[in-house]
Parts: C-alpha cells; structure tokens; sequence
C-alpha cells in the first residue's frame, strides 16, 4: 500500500529538521567525567551525598565497583564500570555505554545520558580548520594560565614562552565557539586541581 500523504510529508519534515540541526558540541554539553566521582573498590553501593550541587541535572548518584547509577529526569539510568588495566598501580574505571564503548565521560542530551558519539557531538577544534584551530589552541592556553593557581615557576615559564611563539589574533569569529569551549581541556603536563571542569 503506498504511504498516505501526510505521513510521508511528515517523514520528510523531520528529515528536513534533523539535517538543519547543527551536532552539539561535547564541550558546551553537560557532561560527568568518572575520574570525578569517587568510585568505590570495596564491594559495597554508596550514595553521593550533596550531587545536584556539581550535577544539577542528576537527582542522585549511586555508585559500586561494578556500576553508576544515576538518577534524573524522573528515570534512573544505570552504567556498568568496566576497570581498564593500566602499566603501574590501580586499573582505571570507564563508564560501559549503551553501544558497547567504554568511555570516561558521559554527556548530557534531550534528558538522557550516554557517550559522546551516541549524542552526536563534535569537539569544537573539529569545526575548525588549520587556520582558526591554533587559535583555540591558544585561548584555550592563555585561559589556563589565567585560571591556574599554584604552578611551578618553570611550568609558568615554559607555558607562556609558547604562548608567545604564536603571532595569532587571540580571537574566533566563530559564534559556535562559546567561553565554554574556551576552557582548557587539559592540565598541560602540570600537577595540581582543575577548577575550572
Ligand atoms: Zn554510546
């Protein structure tokens, strides 16, 4: 039977939308990093206390050695850990996304929670080309050496020697690129708390 009219209209719109729709960027989504929660290695379930402080979509967080789960938007989601095996010390937890990856940051989008390729997210440097990409590069540096407190001296000093190699204008035209995606998204080789994530 051939598709009614309507229907078929219907399916072409939200095709339509959807190819208008520009992928988010995982740097402007909320996002949680497993590395900041504290996962227990004893074989028993806690719950983070004070979580919707961090986390304002998330109601409540409970956490064992072997899953995360998360409470939000009225439904309760629930990730299982998968411990990575690293070359010295502890295996590191990774979050098992629903499509099988394991990752170490989940992200936000239309009230679900999964990986970043599952939400169709982009890295901002990504929408860049060769010419704009050092230019983030170098905001995201000189943010970082604007925001981070307690630096070695030579770390400083090694930081801002390569600042002022590049010549570039420090800023992006770009309306996409937002003071979000400006953050560092690294500690640059330097030990020491990130406040800024
Ligand atoms: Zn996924």
């Amino acid at each position: 039977m051939a598709m009614p009219r309507q229907l078929a209209r219907g399916l072409w719109a939200k095709r339509q939308s959807r190819r208008r729709e520009q992928r988010p960027l995982a740097e402007c989504l909320p996002h949680i990093n497993v590395n900041n929660l504290r996962i227990p290695r004893d074989y028993k379930t806690y719950t983070a206390p004070l979580i919707s402080l961090r986390y304002p979509q998330i109601s409540g967080i409970r956490l064992s050695a072997y899953f995360v789960e998360f409470h939000h938007s009225g439904r309760i989601q629930t990730f299982r850990l998968k411990w990575i095996k690293t070359g010295f010390g502890y295996p590191r937890p990774a979050f098992m996304c629903n499509c099988g990856r394991p990752v170490i940051t989940l992200y936000f989008r239309y009230a679900n929670l999964a990986c970043r390729r599952c939400c169709n997210a982009t890295y901002a440097s990504r929408t860049l080309d060769e010419r704009t990409r050092p230019i983030l590069q170098a905001i995201r540096l000189r943010t970082f050496l604007q925001l981070k407190s307690g630096m070695s001296k030579r770390n400083r000093q090694r930081l801002e020697a390569r600042l002022s190699r590049t010549t570039k204008p420090l800023e992006l035209a770009s309306k996409r690129i937002d003071d979000r995606t400006k953050l560092p998204q690294s500690n640059y080789s330097t030990r020491g708390a990130m406040h800024w994530r």
